[in-house]
Formats: C-alpha cells, structure tokens, sequence
C-alpha cells in the first residue's frame, strides 16, 4: 500500500474520469500508433484504482492514429470529414483498452457517441452511470460525436454528465509549468491553478471548451504524469501529485 497518503486504503475520490492521449498508447521507439507493453502497463494502473471500488469513466484520444486538424493541413482531408476519422481513431483505441483490461479481469464497458452497435453500446448516460454503480468500467469512445471539439472537451463533458468527483488528465509532463519544462530549466510547477487562470493564460494543457466546461460544473481537474508507476493510484487517495486545476 502506498502510505504517502496516509489514509487507510480509502479513495478520496470515488468516481473519476481518466482522460487519456492518443498519443500515450504510441510505441516511442517504433513509431507503431499503439504498442501492447504500454497498453498493458497502462491497464494495470487503471486496475489499482478499479480494485480498491473507485468507478472509472475512460475518456480515449485518437490523437495516435488521426488528428481531424492536421489531417485536414497535411492530407488535404475536409476539416469534418477529418474530424469524423478522429473519432472513429478513439473507437480504435477504446476498443484495445477494452480487450486489454478486460484479459486483466476487469469488466468493461464501451459506449460510443457515434452508433456503432456492432462494437460498443451507444452513449446513454443513464446506462453509463448504472454501469459504473456495478463495479464496471465505461470507456467513452467517439469524442462527444461532433465535429469540431477534442477528447479533452468529451472528457469534461462526460464527467459533468455522470457527476464524476474529479477529472485526471493523464500526460507526459507531470503537472503545468509557467513554461515549457522540457525547453526551460527553471521552469515552476504549479501546485495549483485556478479555473480562470488557466483560461485567461491559455494553458495548453487543455482546450479552452473544456476548461469552462469544468469551471462551469465545478469540476476539478488533476494533471499529472502518466510515466510514474501508481500515479493514477495516488491522485484518487489524494496524495499531492501534478497540478489541480478548480
Ligand atoms: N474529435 C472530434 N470531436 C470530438 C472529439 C474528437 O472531432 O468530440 C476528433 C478531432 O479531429 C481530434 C481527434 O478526434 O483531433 C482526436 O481527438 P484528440 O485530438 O482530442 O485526441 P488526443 O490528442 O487526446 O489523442
């Protein structure tokens, strides 16, 4: 048990949403959109939070396989129509964290905002939370099934949806820096952000959709590092890790 909490195995955060890059799935070394290894190490986090009765709403990017704005720069790809593949690259994703979480034993659920019934139940959000009541996790795939909005905008809007306590956005840096720390030595992490901070300095850890969003519900999003093993785990006891934005 992590005693750094000091609490007694008790989650100070009994429903989350777990908002996650595209890009954390990538094989750094191959290139490979989605590497196995990763996938699994990051399941296995997933579970230490689903193990001890915390309910878990996934939010997944596409961000590894298709961006609807740099398809459409690079490629030539209609903005929407390049927007629609963004979201059908997070039903791809959802569907690996699926199979990989459920061979770790742990019941899921995918739900999709673009109607898929072949592979996933459509988003129905009544149907969500009932499922995250009977110990099973729900993976929101399709982005909030519009164009012109990202993951990180479907991640707040789907913990608004279900009344999760806490969003955890999930990246590679472990919390927000007053400047780029992989650019800037002495750059300062921020232990905390207010809401309106982090919409008026334009903090690109999130877009600015999904910031109001959560000031608008009041709800309080955790950054961290995805990169240091039992972070998901140490965020729901409450332990001081990353940056609270609230
Ligand atoms: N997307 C969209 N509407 C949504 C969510 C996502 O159009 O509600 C598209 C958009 O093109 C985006 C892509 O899906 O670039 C992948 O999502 P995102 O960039 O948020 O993924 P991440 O960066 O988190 O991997």
């Amino acid at each position: 048990m992590d005693d750094s909490t000091g609490s007694q195995n008790k989650p100070k955060y009994k429903r989350i949403v777990l908002k996650l890059s595209g890009e954390v799935l990538r094989n750094t070394e191959d290139g490979e959109p989605i590497d196995a290894r990763t996938l699994k190490a990051i399941c296995e986090e997933v579970k230490k939070v689903y193990d001890i009765g915390v309910q878990v709403g996934l939010v997944i990017g596409g961000g590894n396989i298709f961006r609807g704005l740099s398809g459409s720069e690079m490629k030539g790809v209609d903005r929407t129509t390049g927007d629609y593949m963004g979201m059908l690259a997070t039903v791809i994703n959802g569907l690996a964290l699926m199979d990989c979480l459920e061979k770790l034993g742990v019941t899921v659920r995918l739900q999709s905002a673009i109607p898929m019934d072949k592979l996933a139940e459509p988003f129905i959000v009544r149907r969500a939370t009932r499922h995250l009541e009977r110990g099973r996790v729900v993976i929101f795939a399709g982005g909030t099934g519009n164009p012109y909005f990202s993951t990180d905008t479907t991640a707040a809007l789907r913990a608004s949806e279900i009344g999760a306590d806490m969003l955890m956005k999930a990246t590679k840096v472990d919390g927000i820096y007053n400047k780029d720390p992989a650019k800037y030595d002495d750059a300062v992490r921020y232990d905390h952000v207010p809401y309106i901070d982090a919409l008026r300095e334009r903090l690109q850890v999130m877009d600015s959709t999904a910031f109001s969003l959560c000031m608008e519900n009041n709800l309080p999003i955790l950054v961290f590092s995805m990169k240091e093993p039992g972070a998901i785990y140490r965020a729901v006891m409450g332990a001081p890790i990353g940056t609270l934005v609230d």
